[in-house]
Parts: C-alpha cells; structure tokens; sequence
C-alpha cells in the first residue's frame, strides 16, 4: 500500500517537472522540445579528460560506441536523459546520450543535469574552453522531440 502512494507522488512529482517546450532555430533546422538548463561542458578521449576509467581507456562508451569514431556522443546520467536521447546543445549541435561518467551521476544525485559532449582533439577542448570563459558554463539545452527542415 505505502508503495502503491509512493508510486503516484513520484508520478505527480515527475510530471510536475516536465519541462516547457521550446523552439530553436540551428541551420536549417527546428528543433522543439523541452527546455532544461544543463552544466555543459566539452571532453575528448584523453587521460586528462578521462582519467584512467577503464571504459574509457579501451575507448568505448558505457553504450559500447567506439568514442574515438563516433563524436557526436553525450555523457550524462541516464537517470535523468536515458541512453539514445537525442539534444540540441547551443552552438555545439545535435548530440546524443551514449555515455555517463561519476560526475554526471554526482549531479544527476542531487536532480542537477551535466552533460559533457564528446569532441575529437585535446585541442578543441581547450579552445571550447577558452571561447566559454572555463570549464563548463551553463546553458538550455533542447530534448528533442521533433525536428522540423527548414525550407
Ligand atoms: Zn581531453
């Protein structure tokens, strides 16, 4: 029984947090979705970057994606964006979630979303970094839900 009221609080709880939607123009592109504000912050496959998480040191996301290749991936708690979501990041792009990390989840504890966003070089890290004014800034970022072409 308690869990049963448990349940339909954590319901009323969650749908209370759904986020308002928002539009947002990138190219030729639309992307709609909710809007929630996220610490970003850009990472690449170093030891610096990385540390000596054994995942990441073979090179492989905790979805099994070969991180080095594929660059358009995400690192965030998969209990806040689940694995595969796809986001529009302001001035970074379209990304997916296919990797999570223990700062994410650090956040993720406290209801705090940080996602990192993989890019190929030690170099553009820091040249993102630079042009943010430091290691991570805070921004809205879209859920996609839809993407409208543009004409
Ligand atoms: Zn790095």
């Amino acid at each position: 029984m308690e869990t049963f009221l448990v349940a339909i609080l954590l319901m009323f709880a969650a749908q209370e947090k759904e986020p308002p939607k928002q539009k947002v123009e990138y190219g030729k592109r639309v992307y709609v979705g909710g809007a929630v504000e996220m610490e970003v912050l850009p990472y690449c496959t170093c030891t610096e970057c990385c540390g000596d998480d054994p995942n990441s040191k073979a090179g492989k996301t905790a979805t099994g994606k070969d991180a080095k290749k594929y660059v358009d991936g995400v690192i965030a708690d998969p209990r806040l964006l689940p694995y595969g979501m796809r986001l529009f990041i302001p001035n970074v792009g379209e990304r997916v979630v296919d990797d999570t990390g223990s700062r994410a989840k650090a956040a993720g504890d406290k209801g705090q979303y940080r996602i990192a966003f993989r890019v190929k070089t030690h170099d553009e890290v820091l040249a993102i970094r630079k042009r943010i004014g430091g290691d991570s800034t805070k921004m809205t970022v879209i859920l996609i839900e839809e993407v409208i072409e543009k004409k």
